[in-house]
Parts: structure tokens; sequence; C-alpha cells
């Protein structure tokens, strides 16, 4: 599998390392968990859409583009990473911001990632929950155009079969550095949104017949839509690397069961995932997407889902920069603060 055939940036810092996580392993009574730290690709901040933006901003440029059009929810790190590589290209950055949770607090509407989007220079427009995202877009797009831009259409999520591209070659890094250190990974997870992570993630191991499970724990959608999102995807994916039919339906598996009330909004079992991540391993999650995901995989581990005898790898997909809009949901408002149970 050649990745090096499509045009692709390189300004994500890659390889990201893949850690033990004793202390939380132990705790839980096993299985062995790992975390591989895409929290730490270092585009302002890092995640997971800057291994997309590496493929996708070289087509960007390639088609000439002066202009960047994206769109996410409000604390969206999609967004973040966008305008961090857009600015360092010297391309204009036009973000529709779509107000999901309904949320009047001040922190999640000014603070964490939209804070950090403002400091880079993108343009931020706010549209109502429910909008139709792509048509508002692509309407964005063809006003810019209008007015003599060259705009670069992003999905949300930056999901499409080019930026899937940089979660296929994830999957090649993480088969890399299980080779070399030995390590028989039994099961990948992560948290699932827009679909690319799982899509190039399943794509990867797919075409490289690694037999590598990926199980996706959403924060938005229901399950049957889910997995046909991330399945239609990682066809599409397998098919622009030259490996049609790769994938197949069996190897597409999301849990949606810790969503609750809705995207972007944390349940108990999120902030007691936050809260066990950031004291057991000092490592910060966050609460829309990879607290959701960490919780699925406690919950399975507590259920007795997975044998012990596993090793399990958590891709930590970033997001920490959202925990600055949610400060409210933690309840820290009192000194001294009184240190959670575990
Ligand atoms: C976007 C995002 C995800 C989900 O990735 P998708 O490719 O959209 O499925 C997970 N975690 C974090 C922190 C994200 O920002």
């Amino acid at each position: 599998m050649l990745l090096s055939r499509f045009p692709r940036l390189h300004f994500a810092h890659l390889p990201t390392p893949l850690e033990p996580m004793e202390n939380l392993s132990k705790a839980l009574g096993g299985p062995q968990l790992w975390v591989k730290r895409d929290d730490c690709t270092g585009l302002a901040g890092g995640g997971n859409k800057t291994r997309k933006l590496e493929f996708l901003m070289a087509d960007a440029l390639a088609k000439g583009a002066d202009t960047i059009v994206t769109q996410g929810a409000t604390q969206s790190n999609h967004v973040r990473q966008s305008a961090a590589i857009a600015t360092r290209l010297g391309l204009a950055c036009e973000i529709l911001l779509e107000d999901r949770t309904g949320s009047d607090d001040p922190d999640y509407n000014h603070n964490g990632n939209v804070l950090l989007d403002q400091m880079m220079g993108a343009s931020l427009r706010q549209v109502p929950g429910g909008t139709d995202m792509n048509a508002a877009l692509a309407d964005l797009a063809a006003t810019l155009e209008n007015n003599g831009a060259k705009p670069y259409i992003i999905p949300g999520g930056g999901s499409n079969p080019i930026g899937a591209l940089g979660y296929a070659h994830c999957a090649l890094e993480l088969l890399y550095q299980a080779n070399n250190s030995g390590l028989n990974i039994d099961l990948v997870t992560h948290a699932t949104g827009s679909a690319g992570t799982q899509a190039g993630l399943v794509a990867g191991f797919a075409t490289t017949r690694s037999h590598v499970p990926v199980l996706g724990y959403g924060v938005r959608a229901p399950r049957a839509q889910q997995e046909a999102n991330v399945y239609t995807l990682a066809c599409a994916t397998a098919d622009l690397m030259g490996c049609p039919d790769a994938v197949g339906r069996d190897q597409v598996v999301a849990n949606c069961n810790y969503v609750g009330a809705g995207y972007g909004i944390p349940r108990e079992d999120t902030l007691e995932a936050l809260s066990l991540f950031a004291r057991y391993e000092g490592l910060l999650l966050d609460p829309v997407y990879s607290g959701k995901g960490a919780a699925g995989l406690i919950d399975g581990i507590r259920k007795g889902e997975f044998d012990k005898s596993m090793n399990i790898v958590f891709v930590h997909t970033g997001g920490a920069q959202a925990l600055f809009g949610y400060r409210q949901a933690f309840g820290f408002d009192t000194y001294p603060v009184a240190a959670p149970s575990l």
C-alpha cells in the first residue's frame, strides 16, 4: 500500500506515540490498554483532523484554492485544525459553526476552540442547529466565488475519501509500531463522528489484510446510520487506494449506546471517563468525542465484554481544547476542589 501516490503535505508530528496505560489497565483489572496519541499531532493543539488535512490541503493547493471553506459544531476541533493550517499556508478560512447544542453558556460559545479559531484569523459565522450544512457550505462557496475567491470546500470533519487517507495511513503507522514492538493488537477503538477516522482505519487494515478489528463509539447518530456512513466511506476510500471490494460490511462496527441526550452533551459516564483518564494517566480527553468513546470502552470492560488477555488500543483523537468551553459541566467551582472518588 503506497500512500505516497497521493498528494500530501507534511505538517503533522508523526508517528504519534503508542503508549501503555498501565495504571488505568490495572485499575480496571485488565485488559491491557494502550493509547495512540493522536492528540499530539502538533497542529495548534493537535487532534485527528490533522492527518486528514495533510491530504486535503495538498488537494486544495493542487486545485489553486486561496480560501478554505468548512464547517463544524461550535466547539469543533476540525475547524480549529483547519484554521491553523489555512493560516500557515496563507489561505483565507471561512467557517460555518452549527449551533448543535443550543447552549447559551458564554464559555461554550466563545472560549475553547472558538477562542482559538478567532486567534488564528478564521472568519466565523454561526448558523442554527439543524441547518443543512452541506447546502450552506455550497452557498457560502458560491458567494465567495462570485466575489473573486477560489474556495475549496472541506466537508465537516474532513470526512471524504481524500481525508480518510490520513487514517488509512494511521493504520499503517500502527501496524509498523506494533510489528516493531511485538505488540499483538486485538482491537482498535476510538470515538466516531463524521466517520472519516473509522473509515480510514478500516480501509487501512482491510487493504493490508491485517485482521485488526476496529470498534467505533458513536457520538451522534444511531448505530445503523453510523455504520452505514462509515461503511460507505471506507469502501470509497479503499476504492481510491486501488483496492475496490477490500472492505467487508462486517468490518464496520459501531456502538452508539453512549451518546446520551445528543451530540456535544456529556453524560455522567463521559465525565467519569474524563476523570479516570486524567487521574490515572494524566491524559486529557474531551467531553464531546474521546470522553464518550472512553466511557464506552470502560463500561464494556466492566461488563466483561473484552477478554482480559486482550491488547486494546484506544486512539486518542484529541479535543481537550474544548474543555474550556465546558467548565460548567465539571462543577469545580469552589476551592478546595474535592477529589472525585474513583
Ligand atoms: C472529529 C473528532 C472525532 C471523530 O472523528 P471522525 O473522523 O469525525 O469520525 C473524534 N474525536 C475528536 C476529538 C474529534 O475532534
